[in-house]
Order: structure tokens, then sequence, then C-alpha cells
């Protein structure tokens, strides 16, 4: 599918409008410039891609490349939060590229009508990559694609009133998530949205990090938005883990 380059770009100075994070000293200038060139692909564009995909074109990324073959259902509504009640039947990444373009014509938005597969994702060849897909066969493949390819990415989930964010480095994901046949569908535990923004939130500065070069968190991040309790889990490499020594299963 190609880029959304079609809508006119409003002229814009980038110093006007990105000055409330260019003022941090966490950002700056140099942050933002780095963010302005930076390509991001988001594999899932649900409950929790929507919404990062929010938050990057306003905090002004490069460009975003939308994965996702979902069709809009009248549940998602409660929490995502580009969605409304006439976009229920149409393709998430159609209708989340045009409502994003309406906030940012500066980024370029390329939606990707796909469902990402062992497959499908060698199509991916962005820079960064953020997994907001829901189930852990995906994630599995998104590690060791990454793994291969030394493609930086964030892991983010929520079950129930938890969020959970990770940055895979010399730990990856099948070294914590090895007991894979254990999990199921977070989606069957429930979902409340506010779990969702505040997991979000923390994966994009994790990402943000990583653009700009700075090192991120390396614990995994455990939220529980109904108790307010942040834990920061250790975590360490699993010896046994095939992907670490590139014995992929699925490349
Ligand atoms: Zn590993």
């Amino acid at each position: 599918m190609t880029s959304l380059s079609i809508f006119s770009k409003k002229k814009c100075n980038p110093r006007v409008r990105y000055e409330h994070q260019i003022s941090l000293p966490e950002i700056t200038a140099s942050g933002q410039k780095q963010l302005q060139s930076a390509r991001v692909a988001i594999i899932g564009v649900g409950g929790l891609g929507s919404i990062a995909a929010e938050l990057l074109v306003r905090m002004g990324v490069g460009a975003l490349d939308l994965y996702d073959d979902d069709h809009i259902v009248e549940s998602n509504l409660q929490r995502q939060t580009l969605f409304n009640e006439e976009d229920i039947g149409q393709k998430k990444v159609s209708v989340l590229a045009r409502e994003l373009q309406k906030i940012n014509s500066g980024v370029t938005i390329t939606p990707h009508d796909v469902l990402i597969t062992e497959d499908s994702i060698t199509q991916v060849d962005a820079p960064f990559l953020l997994d907001c897909v829901d189930n852990v066969r995906t994630r599995l493949i998104i590690n060791e694609y990454c793994h291969k390819h030394n493609i930086p990415w964030i892991h983010m989930a929520t079950a129930g009133t938890t969020g959970t964010v990770f940055v895979p480095g010399e730990v990856c994901f099948n070294c914590i998530y090895a007991l894979k046949e254990e999990l199921g569908d977070c989606t069957k535990s429930g979902i409340l949205p506010t779990t969702n923004h505040i997991t979000v939130s923390h994966g994009i500065i994790e990402l943000f990090k990583l653009i700009a070069g700075k090192e991120p968190v390396r614990t995994m991040l455990r939220i529980n938005t109904w108790s307010h309790n942040i834990s920061h889990l250790a975590v360490k490499r699993n010896p046994l883990c095939n992907v670490c020594k590139k014995k992929y299963d699925y490349f």
C-alpha cells in the first residue's frame, strides 16, 4: 500500500510545533531532529498500536509504517481512540492512516493491510519496530526477525489492569517467554483502556531513547494501573535460549 503523501503538507515550523519537547533537556533540538528523521514500524494497530501511532505522529516522528489486517469492530471503540462508530467495518490501517495524517501532515504514513507472519515480516524494513500485537506467537516471530537483522524493538503488552514494557537487547524476548505454551491470548483477560495508554506512554519513551542513541531501561517494566504499582523486574539471559544462539525456529 502506498503512503498517504497525497495529503497537502501544511507549512509547519518544527521549532514552534515541538517547542514544548525541544525545551526538555531529555529531548532537546538534537533529539527532536533525530525523531523527525526516524522511521518506525508498528506491528498491530489496535489497542496499543493506534495509541502509539498517535503519540509518535504528534511528537513528530519522520515516518510510520503501519501493519495490520484487522477490521474495526464495535468493541474496539472502548480504547482505540482514533476510531469512531462510522469506522466500524473498515480496515484499521486505512482509517488510522487517514486520521493520523490529519493530525500531522508532515509525517510520512504508510498503511500495510498485512497480517504479520514469518513470511510477511520480511516486508518490514524500518530501522525501529514496536510490538503492539496481541499474541505470543507473533511476538516470537518479531523477536527472531529483529534478533537476526539486529533491529531495535520494544515489546509492549497488556492484560487486565497490568501493562508490560520490555526492550530486548542482551536478553531477548524468547529468553523470558521460553515457556510460551503457558501464555494465552491477552484479550481474554479483559482490558482497562487506561492500562493501554500508560503502557504505551512508557514504551514510546524507551523508543525515543533508542532513536536518540540513549540507553533504554533494560529491566522489564510491570505497571498495575489499578494499584498504581510499578515494578522493575530483573531479567537475565537464558543460557538455553535458541534465539540468542542464532538457532531460529521461523527463519
Ligand atoms: Zn534469548
